[in-house]
């Protein structure tokens, strides 16, 4: 099993190269970002619930994610691997997360850190918020969730850094760049692991 977590700021590319390294290493791609949205379209509950908090910029308290995270992983007990997009956000959310994999005797493998400056990652969503239709790609919000990036989410750096997980990866290339780096990690961690 391969378990990767891809980490980094709003607009650092963790979407476009999790669709990428899903579709290469066959793992179940889960992200909450996209979970919530699909909900939030479908007028669910659930949906309901975390609109304000999109919206606005905020983080959705741990509770409701961790419950959903939990749902969608327990959907796909045969996956050979997850690549969480999006969560663990906070401390809480990343001591659950282990603490649900340990249970199934499982563990994350490697965390890919992409690093983009703030500058560009402004410019990328102000870019993209014609054709994204994201409630939250707006100016102020955009700041908002680079701000809740650098309080609340930047910590957990040191929580896997700590664990000796961490890969920096160098998001400010294009594209085929970023994925080459990311694979070019992945492949190296099989190989050592498969030895
Ligand atoms: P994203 O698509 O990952 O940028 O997430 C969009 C929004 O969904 C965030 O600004 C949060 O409001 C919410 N969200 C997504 N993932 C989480 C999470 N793990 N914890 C709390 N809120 C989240």
């Amino acid at each position: 099993m391969l378990n990767i977590v891809i980490f980094g700021p709003p607009g650092s590319g963790k979407g476009t190269q999790s669709e990428k390294i899903a579709e290469k290493y066959r793992l179940i791609h889960l992200s909450t970002g996209d979970l919530l949205r699909e909900e939030m379209k479908k007028g669910s509950d659930l949906g309901i619930k975390v609109k304000n908090y999109i919206n606005k910029g905020e983080l959705v308290p741990d509770e409701i994610i961790i419950e959903e995270l939990h749902l969608k992983v327990s959907e796909h007990k045969n996956a050979k691997g997850f690549i969480f997009d999006g969560f663990p956000r906070t401390i809480v959310q990343a001591e659950m997360l282990d603490e649900m994999l340990s249970k199934k005797d499982i563990k994350i493998d490697i965390v890919l850190n992409i690093q983009v400056e703030e500058e560009e990652l402004v410019s990328r969503m102000m870019g993209r918020a014609k054709d994204s239709n994201r409630s939250d790609d707006k100016e102020d919000v955009i700041y908002k969730r680079i701000d809740i990036y650098k309080e609340q989410t930047f910590p957990l750096i040191k929580y896997y850094k700590n664990q000796g997980k961490i890969v920096n990866i160098d998001g400010m290339a294009e594209i085929g760049k970023v994925f080459e780096k990311i694979c070019h990690a992945i492949d190296i961690y099989n190989s050592v692991k498969d030895r």
